[in-house]
């Protein structure tokens, strides 16, 4: 039995100011939801007031990325034991916009995953293909890749406090999302990979959230698949309402 997690990766968006007016409607919406769990992951410069507001809540707190080393001369970097001192618990790994505009590669993500279990930060996994290699049938081979890059040697115990998002490139802020057939058929070959790599029972046990375009509407059919087990929202994550919508329809599925 997998819990859904439902994770709002906020970008660059929003000062200190308006992350303090999100969490606050946020919380007004879904405080008392533990059906699911809830994360939202704001910019770095918010997570202190955040997390301020998160004391009496069930939702998590996540950062958007970390560097590998613990402190040093990394201008502009933060590390996993900054992002825990802070009181976050998650943090996301290697996003495709991280890949594409930041030169984040399977090595870094592995060194990110080690550096935040060192700190027993849950680390959010991304893979996802782009347009063209769906197109040319490659999707597969790009998610092998990018997990077995990503996730090598970790051992089992490892792999269990890890969550994966597969987040098909072509769908993330497009409005374009997956049908329900399309990702499930990936998370189903992520599930498989993972036995091969770790064990049956492991990948029975690890979350594999969807992104890209997820919205109240299609958060249902999304859900209802056997092997997704949430979702990491960008765009509707940023408005209460529609956030809180995401979250309320997860509640309405019973896995
Ligand atoms: C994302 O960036 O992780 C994402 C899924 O974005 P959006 O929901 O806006 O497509």
């Amino acid at each position: 039995m997998r819990k859904i997690i439902i994770a709002g990766n906020w970008k660059m968006n929003k000062t200190a100011l308006e992350a303090i007016e999100l969490i606050t409607a946020l919380k007004r919406e879904v405080n008392d939801i533990d059906k699911v769990d809830v994360v939202v992951c704001p910019t770095a410069i918010a997570l202190a007031d955040v997390e301020d507001l998160l004391q009496d809540s069930h939702i998590g707190l996540g950062a958007q990325n970390l560097h590998w080393e613990d402190s040093g001369a990394f201008t502009g970097e933060i590390s996993a034991s900054m992002i825990k001192s802070i009181g976050a618990r998650y943090v996301i790994i290697g996003h495709s916009e991280r890949r594409q505009f930041f030169g984040e590669t399977n090595e870094t993500v592995n060194k990110k995953i080690k550096a935040a279990l060192k700190e027993d930060l849950k680390p959010i996994v991304c893979v996802g293909e782009v347009l063209e290699e769906r197109e040319a049938g490659k999707t597969f081979d790009v998610i092998k890749e990018q997990c077995e890059g990503s996730l090598a040697n970790l051992t089992n115990e490892e792999m269990g406090k890890i969550i994966l998002a597969y987040e098909p490139v072509w769908a993330i802020g497009t409005g374009k999302t997956a049908s329900p057939d399309q990702a499930q058929e990936v998370h189903q070959y992520i599930r498989e990979l993972l036995t091969k790599l770790f064990s049956e029972e492991l990948a029975q046990s690890v979350r594999i959230q969807y992104g890209g375009s997820v919205k109240q509407e299609n958060t249902a059919d999304l859900m209802s698949q056997p092997d997704i087990d949430g979702a990491l929202v960008g765009g509707a994550s940023l408005e209460s309402d529609s956030f809180a919508g995401i979250i309320k329809a997860s509640c309405t599925i019973s896995k």
